[in-house]
């Protein structure tokens, strides 16, 4: 173990022996599987269970483990091997995670090295490397308020499309930040819980407008007087053909040089006038827009209004998640529940600080500026500072600095 290692270890352990530590517990707490990241040799302990919270806090105690996680699923023998467990049912899950963001500023704080041959480069990593062609680039990611602004935005989005579309708002419905980049929407529902993979497959191509074919959602050329005119759905429809509505609109103000538009038809754009798409039928109204350019601009559309889910972590049936109220071994911050209620006011980088106290001496070698609670720090460079224990512990868990000996 490196020296920040065992400095972070040491100072989760201490965080969980707090005397009026508690944990999360989920429902049927006792029918999960549970699963430990250690820090030594980033071993993970997994096919464990516990009676209660209490008995799981006393290992987490001792084991003092970088990442906890439990199952969405429920079993009949969480310890058995995979297929002797006896599968019970699982949450429905989503993940919304800054990893799937297209955020402008990660250009500025996210890294890529390829492990083959040390090609380095900023901002998301590249499926090859360039230069090299090999695909094992990994990537070092950073979490700014920007970042987790735009997480937050979609997880709202997300459970807009739950309440509305799915009509599943009456499930017990919970959301977590995760500590790290982004959030976690639970849903312990028994309406839910027995829905195999492809079935959550179905509610994933959903929320991302998989395959939305824009005919079928009432877009079509309609012989009026002797010529085709082109109808669609209107702005306040539910479902997808009012968000597609709703996306056109923002794709036209926002990126209507991008569309790949010749310039006739993005004049007829910029002089139209968008209250149209509030006051009537709009499809007919720009001309020379055929029909060949409203399914490119509706695909772009249903891009820009889908869910941001991960969608292996939603059609997953034996997924480990997050334990909440535990440490987040990437950041030392803590995975914690936000009340929907107050989910739009949520500051990550205030309420889920899980080290208030002290001062940290640390070498850091190369940060870019950041916050912690109401105060910023750096940019940093080869500097030995003290800092604040919960950014100090920022800088360590992300491998950006050591601990000054
Ligand atoms: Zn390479
Ligand atoms: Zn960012």
């Amino acid at each position: 173990m490196s020296s920040a290692e065992h400095l972070i270890k040491q100072k989760f352990q201490q965080f969980y022996l707090e005397r009026n530590r508690t944990l999360f517990s989920p429902p049927a707490a006792s029918q999960r599987e549970y699963g430990f990241l250690l820090f030594k040799g980033k071993f993970m302990v997994r096919h464990r269970t516990f009676k209660n919270p209490e008995t799981l806090l006393t290992a987490i105690r001792d084991l003092s483990p970088a990442h906890v996680y439990f199952s969405t699923a429920y079993y009949q023998d969480p310890t058995a091997s995979m297929d002797q467990k006896g599968w019970l049912g699982a949450d429905l899950v989503f993940d919304i995670d800054a990893d799937h963001l297209d955020t402008p500023c990660k250009i500025m704080h996210d890294n890529w090295k390829c492990k083959a041959c040390s090609t380095v480069g900023k901002g998301s990593a590249p499926k090859t490397c360039p230069k090299c062609k090999n695909d094992r680039v990994e990537i070092e990611t950073w979490l700014c308020d920007r970042c987790l602004q735009e997480a937050k935005e979609e997880t709202i989005h997300l459970l807009e499309m739950i309440f509305s579309d799915l009509q599943m708002g009456d499930a017990n419905l919970s959301v977590y930040f995760s500590g790290h980049r982004g959030y976690h929407v639970h849903l312990h529902s028994e309406d839910f819980r027995m829905l195999r993979e492809e079935q959550r497959r179905e509610i994933v191509d959903y929320l991302l407008g998989e395959q939305l074919d824009p005919s079928l959602q009432g877009m079509e050329d309609v012989p009026e007087g002797g010529v085709l005119i082109l109808k669609g759905p209107q702005w306040g429809e539910p479902g997808w053909r009012g968000r597609m509505v709703r996306g056109i609109y923002e794709v036209l103000t926002k990126e209507g040089e991008n569309l790949g538009l010749n310039q006739a038809q993005l004049k007829v754009i910029n002089a139209w006038d968008k209250a149209n798409f509030f006051t009537k039928p709009f499809w007919s109204s720009l001309k020379g827009i055929n029909a060949g350019t409203w399914k490119n601009i509706v695909q772009r559309a249903v891009r820009e209004t889908a869910a941001k889910i991960d969608s292996v972590v939603t059609s997953d049936v034996h997924r480990l998640i997050r334990l909440p109220g535990t440490l987040n071994g990437h950041t030392g911050l803590l995975g914690v529940n936000v009340p929907l209620e107050r989910l739009d006011e949520f500051d990550p980088f205030i309420e889920s600080i899980a080290f208030p106290e002290g001062q940290v001496k640390i070498t850091v070698k190369d940060s870019p500026e950041f916050r912690i609670g109401s105060q910023n720090f750096g940019p940093f460079h080869d500097e030995k500072i003290e800092l604040p224990t919960a950014a100090a512990m920022l800088l360590l868990c992300k491998h950006k600095a050591e601990p000054t000996s």
